[in-house]
């Protein structure tokens, strides 16, 4: 028995020694020496307590360089020292005045705490922001275990939090799923906070960047720093990141245009702001709004970005209509179509009681007529439709992508994943040659009904590819990632968008801008004809159903200024009560107004 249990306790003491003193670069299989070194550093990880100043994690910069994300500011941490060891009682009364509490607050506060903390303002989820003057007085005073240190907050003061940009959270599962070894090997950890939408999500792997910055605090077994070894701050050593991702979005009228949405009550719905020359997303905006620092809250319905979101057109569509017929010969150049209100099949009429009478295409954009359009639709088949509408942007998805490996993206990648595919007919209707789509069909699919989806980015992105004489471009949000040096990383280059089927012609295009024109000059946008900018565009009320109660869909897209166009917008007011005024073609001319007065500041020289 001695000589067994002998044996056991000298086993024992010799894997002990193994472990405590073989230096860590001994050679063996690799498992066993990284098995050593995480336990040697979760020994050291038990004598150290620290706290993350900055993430590490990439920024977001406007198309002019401002920040949307990221700022740093002075903060201080507390360290749970033992109270004796702290101060004196008029240094720790002092700090409780700069602190705004009293005494005994500041001692319970600090006697709580197991882990090195922020010090925080109540019920505000970011450490305090101390002014340069408190970072004198509390560095003066000398307290033992509280430090003023630099903060990274990624969020700004008055951050709108944007569906564009998206969000960060713990997302635990992901990481084991996706990061398993580099977790093991803690190059990452369990606990950070990773992109769960938007940018924040399709740069996941460039943002995360190489590591964090904490300072760490060594304390002794009774709680006593451990002098000239107590605080450490450990960063990253790397010129290169984190890194900037430039956006092509315009902060300050993305900002306007969030403010006005709502102002004006915008509940559901988006607001998309695109470059009219090269399709750049310019600003981006939708509701429900996000909630600072509520993220993730309820079933994240409100992180649904409804600007990438596809739905019913209604009128919208019948731009594509209207293409398509002319494209496709369908129409003769001064024909006349009849509309006395109702269209005599399929149930479907006119939206005007007693209809428009004698009416010409251009006319029936202008008034945005259901008999024109679907006598119009059912001359076409759904092969041609579908083909007009491809040609066009609006079936499948149009965010810039790449399908093949390009810089350090994989491939395919796309920079807007949440976009919804477009679509003219659900595909279980059409077969290879479209020609099983019936009269009534065609009839609802002209007018935007039926199985006809469009985003508002593919809406206001067909007024781009309108203005651009049927070219078709890849609406961009991202132009440029740098290096934390300033150096290019990589440059997204814009886009045209592989149509296949080839472009409309010029002069289809052209008769389509006419028609938007008239639109707001004379038919169903003559309520937004006065404003700051001359404007054109299509007006749009698609019926649908939330949870069994018939909705609209109200939608507005068009540009200006008419003469010169510099910007293409979408606006959905989505699931409004039927009968309701239309809000979308209200915002759409307030937005416009915004983006004249934006554009008149801007180009005022500077003195
Ligand atoms: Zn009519």
């Amino acid at each position: 028995m001695g000589i067994i249990v002998s044996l056991i306790m000298f086993l024992f003491i010799g894997r002990l020694m193994w472990l405590q003193l073989l230096p860590g670069t001994a050679t063996s299989t690799a498992p066993v020496t990284h098995a050593r070194d995480n336990w040697k550093r979760l020994a050291v990880v038990q004598r150290q307590r620290s706290l993350v100043l900055d993430t590490g994690r990439g920024d977001f910069v406007d198309r002019y360089g401002r920040p949307m994300t990221g700022e740093t500011y002075m903060t201080a941490a507390l360290f749970p020292v033992r109270p004796t060891i702290r101060g004196s009682e008029e240094q720790l009364a002092a700090l409780a005045k700069l602190f705004n509490v009293t005494y005994t607050e500041l001692n319970n506060r600090w006697n709580a705490i197991r882990e090195p903390e922020f010090w925080h303002e109540p019920k505000q989820n970011n450490p305090i922001r101390l002014t340069s003057s408190q970072v004198e007085k509390i560095n003066g005073l000398k307290v033992e275990g509280i430090r003023v240190l630099p903060y990274r907050n990624r969020y700004l003061p008055g951050f709108d939090a944007k569906h564009i940009i998206g969000f960060t959270s713990q997302h635990p599962e992901w990481l084991k799923e996706k990061h398993k070894e580099k977790l093991t090997f803690g190059k990452r950890k369990i606990s950070e906070q990773v992109g769960g939408s938007g940018l924040e999500k399709s740069l996941e792997n460039l943002l995360h960047g190489i590591g964090e910055t904490s300072v760490s605090y060594f304390i002794d077994g009774r709680n006593s720093p451990l002098h000239g070894l107590d605080l450490r701050i450990v960063q990253p050593k790397n010129n290169y990141y984190p890194l900037q991702v430039v956006t092509t979005i315009d902060l300050l009228l993305q900002n306007k245009i969030e403010h006005y949405a709502d102002k004006q009550g915008l509940k559901e719905g988006a607001i998309v702001v695109l470059d009219s020359k090269n399709a750049d997303i310019v600003a981006m905006v939708s509701r429900p709004k996000l909630k600072p620092g509520q993220f993730r809250s309820g079933d994240g319905s409100e992180w649904e970005n409804h600007a990438l979101k596809a739905v019913e057109p209604g009128s919208i569509f019948k731009l594509v209509t209207a293409a398509s017929a002319i494209e496709n010969g369908v129409v003769e150049r001064h024909e006349r179509f009849h509309c006395d209100g109702e269209y005599g099949k399929y149930g479907l009429s006119c939206w005007r009681d007693g209809g428009h009478g004698d009416i010409s295409l251009q006319e029936g954009l202008a008034q945005s007529c259901n008999i024109v359009f679907a006598t119009l639709a059912e001359r076409l088949s759904g092969k041609q439709l579908q083909k007009t509408a491809k040609s066009l942007g609006v079936i499948g998805l149009i965010g810039w992508h790449s399908s093949k490996a390009y810089g350090p993206f994989p491939h395919p990648f796309r920079l807007l994943e949440e976009e919804e595919d477009g679509r003219v007919f659900s595909s279980e209707l059409i077969d290879e040659e479209g020609e099983k789509i019936d009269g009534g069909a065609m009839a609802q699919s002209g007018i935007g009904q039926r199985d006809v989806r469009m985003s508002p980015l593919q809406a206001a992105n067909l007024i781009v590819t309108l203005l651009n004489g049927g070219r078709v471009k890849e609406p961009r949000l991202v132009s440029e990632i740098r290096y934390a040096n300033g150096q290019r990383m990589a440059v997204l280059k814009r886009r045209d968008a592989a149509v296949g089927s080839g472009r409309i012609k010029l002069a289809t295009a052209k008769s389509l801008l006419r028609g938007m024109e008239a639109v707001v000059d004379h038919g169903t946008g003559r309520s937004i004809r006065q404003g700051q900018w001359a404007v054109a565009g299509k007006s749009g009320t698609a019926e649908t159903v939330k949870a069994g109660v018939a909705r609209n869909h109200q939608w507005f897209a068009g540009y200006g200024p008419v003469q010169a166009p510099r910007y293409a917008v979408a606006v959905l007011a989505a699931n409004r009560s039927p009968g309701s005024s239309h809000q979308a073609t209200k915002l759409f001319r307030g937005v416009m107004d915004i983006a004249a007065k934006h554009e008149a500041v801007k180009s005022k020289p500077a003195t």
